[in-house]
Formats: C-alpha cells, structure tokens, sequence
C-alpha cells in the first residue's frame, strides 16, 4: 500500500513558487542553500513513516488504497489518542521538537475541524462539502500544510478595517463563479517554504464590518501570486554542521505571506465573508485543542531532549555533584514532569465529542498557558548553569584542524566527563548553544512565547474553559458548613444570618 516517502515530499517541491530572499527570488527551494537541509528534515519525516518496520503504527489505512500518517486520523477512542501520540512522538524525537510546524501540526488542526464538520454545515452545506473534501484529498495524499491565521502586526491600537492600507491584511477583494480574488498579507508562516499548501484563516477575533477578512481556504503554495518573504536564512548562515547542528538541519523559516491578488477556487473557500464561523471553527469544533495537543507533544520530547542537555552541561563542566546544581536540575526535571503530566492528564480525562475522543480542553489550555512561560525561564537556566562554557568555544571546526591550535584546545577545554576530551567537549557545547544562545535558539524562545498567541491570549483560553463551578462548589460547601458552625454556636449579631 502507498505510503508518502521523503522523496514524494521533495516531488512536490519540485515546481516553482516565489520566496524572496536577501533581495532574490528564489523558486526551487529544496536546492537553495538557505533552504536546502530544512526541506531534507521534513523528507526525512517520510522516510521515517515509511520505513517498513514503522509504517504500521506511524500510519493508518485511509480506506482508499493509501496510508497516511497518524495525525489524519480522527481518535474515537483513548486507544486510538494514545496511538496518534506515539506517532507524532517518533516524529518529534528526529528532530528534538525543533520543527514546530512540522506536517502533523495541521494535520491535526484540519482533522480536528472536520470531527466538527457540523459547526461548517450551518455555515453552509456547499461550504462543509468542500472543507469534507479537501480534508479526503489532503490525508490520502498525506500533504504537508502550514497556515497563517494571525494577520500581521502593524498597529495593534486599530481594528484591522482602522489600518492606514486596506491592502494590510489578507482580505476579499472580488468574487465570481469560479471563486474569490485575495489580497493582503498574513502574519507569519512558519514552514511556509517546504510546506505544499498553505491554510489561511482568523484565529484572532475580526469586529462587524470586517466581513471581507472573514475568510478561510487552502491553497497550494505555488500558486499564482502567493509571495512568501523570508525571514533571515539560519541555514544558509549556519558555520557547518558540526559547529550548529540545529541551525544546520532544522531551520523551518518563517515568512511574511502576501497574496497578490490569489484566486482560490470555490471547492478550496471553507469559510466565506462570516465573522462569527472564523472563531467557531476553532473552537465550537476540537480544531484548536487537537492542533495544540499536537504541539504540546512536541513540546514535551523538546524539553526533555533540553533537560538532556541540561545534565550533559552540569556534567561536561563538572558541576553535576554539587548539590544546589543538582537541586536546580531537579527542579527542572520537576517542571517537565508537570508538562509531560499535563499531556497524558488531558489523555485520561479526555472527552467524547460525536464520534471523537478528544483531550480535555481546559487541561490543553492549562498546558499551553504554563509551557509558553516556562520556556525562556528554562532557557535562562541552561545558560546560568553553564557560565562562558558555552562562549568559550573555537571559532569553527576549521580550527581544529590546526595542530598547534589543537594542541592549546586539548589543554584548556577539559572536559570533566569520564573518558572525554576537549574535541568532545567542543562538540557537545556547541550543540547546547545552538539549542539556547544562537539566532536560531533566540527565535525558538520567541516561537515557544508566541507560536499560539500572548499570554494575554493563552490565559484567556484557560480563564474562559476553566471548571470554574467544580471548584466553587468546594468554596459553597465550606462556606454553607461555616454558616452551620456559626448557629450552632448560637452568635447573634447584626448581619442577615443573625438577625433570623
Ligand atoms: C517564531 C514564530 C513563528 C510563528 N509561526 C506562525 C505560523 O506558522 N502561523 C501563524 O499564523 N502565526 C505564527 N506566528 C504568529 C503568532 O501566532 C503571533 O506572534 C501571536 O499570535 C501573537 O501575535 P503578535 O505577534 O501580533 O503579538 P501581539 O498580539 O501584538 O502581542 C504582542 C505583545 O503586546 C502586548 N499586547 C498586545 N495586545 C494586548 C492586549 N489586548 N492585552 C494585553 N497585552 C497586549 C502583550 O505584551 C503581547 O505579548 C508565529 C510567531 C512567531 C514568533
């Protein structure tokens, strides 16, 4: 049976589509340099899948002659959830958690609509069969999507209509009987250069009047007039892959998208001029939970992997007996745990929605809002138990091929680890600083704050799902009991209770 592999994926890369980058357009990106090992990272997933002693349980059978990965699959059960998470674990440990848009992501967030297929059907009918469609053709062919679905910066003081240019945010600017004409920009598409298909919606809430940005449709990401301007290249800057092993590999990009004036077909328009169907989307179906459910799993193999680190710092610099270093660490590990806590707690008190077994919400929000936090304090951590160690580096693997350099190295990088040397040492802390301190880290800290909104945002997803009555009939119970203790000790006074 037909499973996607890494050179499908390449396949699909092989067309034009228009990146911009240092002034240049570029439009084969799996052969750019600054392009080049991130699109082989996202291969390598499908190789991974498709690897015969991993298919059963990386894929499932479509029902239509394919398998396509796990994250398609819609759970009916805690069985099949638990199952999914295994995958999309197997798919995080290739690449520590780095690729935070990796395929599942989407996969997920899609999959986790149409179990909410119904919310679409009262949008309208024509809207649900296309959306049930896509889904169909985007899990048989196992593609691999990004979506931009937060509108760009500019002045956060003024709605999206208030903006000095109309043409500032990704809006419909015409429609006929082939489809809708887009144009403007969406914030930031992670992925967005390796991925074959780009969603685009409206997580953030749009005002009335805004009916032109309330608009949701998949494209493919050579389609005519999608620009997608790159951030800077950590790849192409990478030294070599021995000195940023992550920057190297795993540099996913970011991109400014623009539609200039994209037509999307009718059969790819999902949500159509409907401010309210942009929230209900995402959460009156289990959209929004399964995608960051998925990217709590993620989250969780990064911070072990981290912790890893972690440890192998402590230990490289010989700091690892000392017990307020090893109190530290425990208090890290302690903080994994309550993640790694949260993920298999939303497992166990997950809930039927239809069909579906989904995690539980406010558990979900509850993780996101507390790992978002977590993420530069832990950061900060790694590089206070490391001291200079991490500075105090060879400028590039070059040096080491001087031997009289060499010669210096091995006597001043010792490293406290049994049976290592300074080429070790070097080695080992060049990956953590790749992983905390470099440009590519600095950015991870700034997706791991804000890939799924502030914290004004987060908190408000866990203030808004929270079991608010659970826990206020702990404090009525109490309080009724105290009224109790209050009479029977036969107080009087001047309140209501005491003048009865
Ligand atoms: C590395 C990275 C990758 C990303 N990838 C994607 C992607 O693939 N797809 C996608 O769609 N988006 C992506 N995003 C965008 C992300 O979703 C947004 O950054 C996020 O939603 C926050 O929006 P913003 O950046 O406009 O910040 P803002 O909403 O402008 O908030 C910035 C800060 O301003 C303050 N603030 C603003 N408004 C308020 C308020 N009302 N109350 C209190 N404080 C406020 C807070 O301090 C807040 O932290 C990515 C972002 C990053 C950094």
């Amino acid at each position: 049976m037909r499973v996607k592999d890494g050179a499908a994926h390449l396949a699909q890369l092989d067309r034009d589509r228009a990146v911009y980058l240092d002034g240049t357009l570029v439009t084969r990106v799996a052969d750019h340099p600054a392009f080049a090992n991130g699109c082989r990272s996202a291969a390598a997933l499908y190789d991974f899948q498709a690897r015969p002693e991993n298919v059963e349980w990386m894929t499932f059978d479509t029902g239509t002659g394919r398998r396509a990965n796990r994250a398609w699959q819609m759970p009916r059960s805690y069985d099949d959830l638990v199952a999914n998470r295994v995958a999309m674990t197997a798919w995080a440990e290739q690449h520590g958690g780095f690729m935070g848009r990796s395929p599942d992501h989407l996969s997920c967030c899609i999959s986790g609509q149409i179990m909410g297929i119904e919310v679409f059907e009262r949008h309208g009918a024509r809207f649900a069969d296309a959306y049930r469609d896509y889904y169909r053709y985007a899990r048989d062919n196992d593609v691999f999507l990004t979506y931009v679905i937060i509108n760009p910066q500019a002045d956060r003081s003024k709605a999206w209509g208030e903006q000095a240019s109309e043409d500032l945010t990704c809006r419909i600017v015409d429609e006929d009987g082939d489809g809708i004409t887009v144009r403007g920009a969406k914030m930031l598409g992670t992925s967005a250069i390796m991925a074959e298909e780009i969603f685009v919606a409206n997580l953030q809430p749009l005002q009335e009047g805004e009916e032109d940005l309330a608009v949701c449709f998949a494209m493919p990401l050579d389609a005519g007039g999608i620009k997608i301007l790159s951030r800077k290249s950590y790849e192409q800057n990478a030294v070599t892959p021995w000195d940023n092993p992550l920057s190297y590999r795993f540099d996913e990009n970011d991109a400014l998208i623009y539609f200039d004036d994209v037509k999307v077909p009718w059969e790819r328009v999902f949500v159509f001029r409907d401010i309210d169907m942009c929230r209900a989307q995402f959460h009156d179906t289990p959209g929004h939970v399964y995608q960051n459910y998925q990217a709590q799993i993620r989250y969780t193999v990064k911070m072990k992997f981290l912790l890893a680190i972690t440890r192998r710092i402590t230990e490289t610099v010989g700091t690892i007996k000392m017990p307020a270093v090893r109190e530290r660490l425990g208090q890290m590990a302690s903080q994994i745990g309550v993640a790694e806590g949260l993920l298999y707690g939303m497992e166990a008190a997950g809930t039927r929605y239809g069909d579906y077994f989904v995690p539980k919400k406010n558990l979900l929000y509850a993780a996101t809002a507390y790992t978002q936090g977590l993420y530069p304090q832990f950061v900060t951590e790694i590089r206070e138990l490391a001291g200079g160690g991490l500075i105090m580096l060879p400028s590039s693997a070059a040096d080491l091929a001087d031997p009289e350099l060499a010669g210096v190295f091995d006597t001043v990088l010792v490293s406290a680890r049994e049976g290592e040397d300074a080429y070790d040492r070097i080695k080992f802390l060049k990956l953590a600083w790749d992983a905390v301190g470099s440009e590519f880290a600095s950015r991870h800290t700034q997706y791991e704050m804000f890939y799924n909104g502030a914290q004004f945002v987060t908190r408000g997803h866990t203030f808004r799902t929270y079991d608010w009555a659970g826990a206020e009939r702990i404090l009525n119970a109490f309080l009724e009991g105290n009224d109790t203790a209050w009479a029977a000790g036969g107080a009087r006074g001047t309140s209501r209770k005491g003048a009865e």
